[in-house]
């Protein structure tokens, strides 16, 4: 130890009675709360600072037990306590404690064990400094600074406002309760030919046209007794009036503004002078259209009735002449079979012949002519079916024996099974029609000693019939328009006297007034299947 400490040691020790009064003065006049809590928890000293903090007096308190502990706090307190008389210190620690009016106070708590003569802990010392001023300009400052950030954050929005409204392409005006200008964007001076300047304090009435101010004046009132966001004037025409008189269609939408100065009304106004070109010109165009295509319609209408017209005029004419020549050719086939007959004398080997090729051609000339009087009472809607019901089975078997002296020139065998009768609702004449076109085509194209077979039978709720032949065949590509009006296959029947090209559009066209089905399938150089239906009886 040095000389100077033993000496400044010494000295305490020889005014140890003076710095105990140094010590119960500097307690007094600490601005901090300073006392003494027993083992107990009761209040040992008391200093005027912690007076001045807690509002309780030194007499209210001394020996009795601390106060200050707020409510559910006391078990941590009696912790805190144990481990303090144990000589554990605590340093600057958080704590909150209650006053006498019972509000709450933030403080910091200093604390360490009081000993006695013996060394033995039998009191602590408690420090307390009010934290709430330092709380407060913390506070203070956290708010300044949040509302540094604010303004800061507001004036960028403010910023952007302004750029936003100043880039927008329609004119933006706030005007007062009194229809005064309070704000202008760049759009409005453009399109109003007035600088911001101009406008500023002017009455928004002056953007209108003259004759129409009285009007705006009384609608403007009452839109501030019933201020919603709205479009304006729906249903009117507006125009803008600019500052050189001339005027443009607008479209204008109107919403209240809450300001610190009472409520205005922003008005976003849009020159529509090119939509409505557009409208015009569309409109236009659309009318001219509309009377093009109504005056093309009146066209094709009476086009449509023309060719119905001549249609019907050919159906009419084709049914009338086929008639009438269906008269002479009748006298024609009846004399030439006669004299093939030779009921009124012999006629040599050339004159045979001739009778014949007369016979032959005549009868082919009567089928075709019957052909083409079909298919004109067919396109006239003229064709009726007479129906009854019969058994198609011997219909079947009376075409058959009609076709089998053809078919025996050719050494075509013809086959057909026995069946019950089966009864259809159908035209008889025109049933039997039908099954002579399509055994006569399998004759016409089935090459000498080929086979035609001939199956009917019923068909779920249909009579059924099919007629095969080994013939010709039909090529794939040609099955579907063999049925179309005049159509012959040609390179493929090379060799083959084909007839008028109606057969089958006649025979489809009857098979389907009769409400059936007909269907081809072939395979060419392999014969050809077709098959039909009927209405069952
Ligand atoms: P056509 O009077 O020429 O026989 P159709 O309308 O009856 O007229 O037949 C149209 C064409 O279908 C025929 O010219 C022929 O090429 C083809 N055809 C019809 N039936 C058969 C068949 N059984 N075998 C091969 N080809 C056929």
């Amino acid at each position: 130890m040095c000389a100077e400490v033993a000496a400044t040691k010494r000295k305490i020790e020889g005014n140890q009675a003076d710095f105990s009064s140094y010590w119960a003065a500097l307690v007094k006049t600490c601005p901090l709360a300073v006392l003494g809590v027993g083992s107990q928890g009761e209040v040992l000293f008391w200093n005027p600072g912690a007076e001045q903090m807690f509002g309780w007096t030194e007499e209210e308190l001394l020996g009795k037990p601390l106060p200050t502990i707020p409510d559910g706090a006391e078990p941590e307190f009696q912790v805190i306590l144990e481990l303090q008389l144990h000589g554990i210190a605590q340093q600057a620690k958080d704590v909150v404690r209650r006053r006498k009016d019972g509000t709450l106070i933030f403080l910091q708590l200093w604390t360490a064990p009081l000993q006695d003569n013996n060394g033995q802990i039998r009191a602590k010392l408690a420090i307390l400094s009010d934290k709430s001023d330092a709380a407060r300009a913390e506070q203070e400052r956290t708010r300044l600074v949040t509302t540094g950030k604010q303004a800061a954050g507001h004036a960028h929005s403010m910023e952007r406002f302004k750029e936003l409204l100043e880039a927008a392409p329609d004119a933006i005006i706030e005007v007062d309760a009194a229809g005064r200008i309070i704000l202008v964007n760049a759009a409005t001076e453009q399109m109003f030919g007035y600088t911001r300047d101009e406008l500023a304090g002017q009455s928004v009435d002056q953007l209108v046209p003259e004759e129409s101010r009285m009007r705006h004046t009384l609608h403007r009132q009452g839109y501030g007794e019933c201020p919603i966001r709205r479009p304006m004037g729906s249903g009117l025409r507006l125009q803008g009036q600019r500052k050189d008189g001339t005027r443009f269609p607008v479209e204008i939408s109107l919403s209240p503004v809450k300001s610190a100065d009472g409520s205005s009304t922003a008005a976003v106004i849009r020159n529509v002078t090119d939509r409505e070109k557009a409208e015009t010109g569309f409109r236009e165009m659309q009318s001219r259209l509309t009377a093009e295509l109504s005056a093309a319609n009146r066209e094709l209408e009476l086009r449509t009735d023309e060719a119905e017209r001549a249609n019907r005029l050919k159906s009419e004419f084709l049914a009338s002449i086929s008639h009438e020549l269906r008269t002479p050719l009748h006298t024609i086939i009846g004399f030439s079979q006669l004299l093939a007959e030779e009921l009124e004398g012999p006629l040599n080997e050339k004159q045979k012949r001739f009778v014949e090729h007369v016979h032959r051609d005549s009868f082919h000339l009567l089928e075709l002519i019957n052909d083409v009087l079909d298919i004109s009472k067919i396109e006239a809607g003229r064709l009726d079916l007479h129906r009854e019901v019969f058994n198609a089975v011997d219909a079947v078997r009376e075409v058959l024996a009609s076709i089998a002296p053809g078919a025996q020139a050719k050494q075509i065998s013809l086959q057909m099974s026995d069946y019950p009768p089966l009864r259809v609702h159908a035209d008889r004449l025109r049933v039997k029609q039908i099954l002579l076109n399509l055994l006569s085509n399998a004759v016409k194209f089935t090459p000498e000693h080929g086979v035609i077979s001939v199956e009917c039978g019923q068909q779920q709720d249909a009579a059924a019939f099919s007629v095969t032949d080994s013939g010709l065949g039909i090529r794939h590509e040609d099955q579907e328009v063999i049925f179309d009006k005049f159509h012959q296959v040609g390179p493929t029947t090379k060799g083959v006297r084909e007839g008028t090209g109606l057969g089958l559009a006649i025979t489809k066209h009857l098979v389907e007034e009769h409400g059936g089905r007909i269907q081809v399938e072939s395979q060419l150089g392999c014969g050809s299947r077709f098959s039909f239906t009927l209405p069952l009886a």
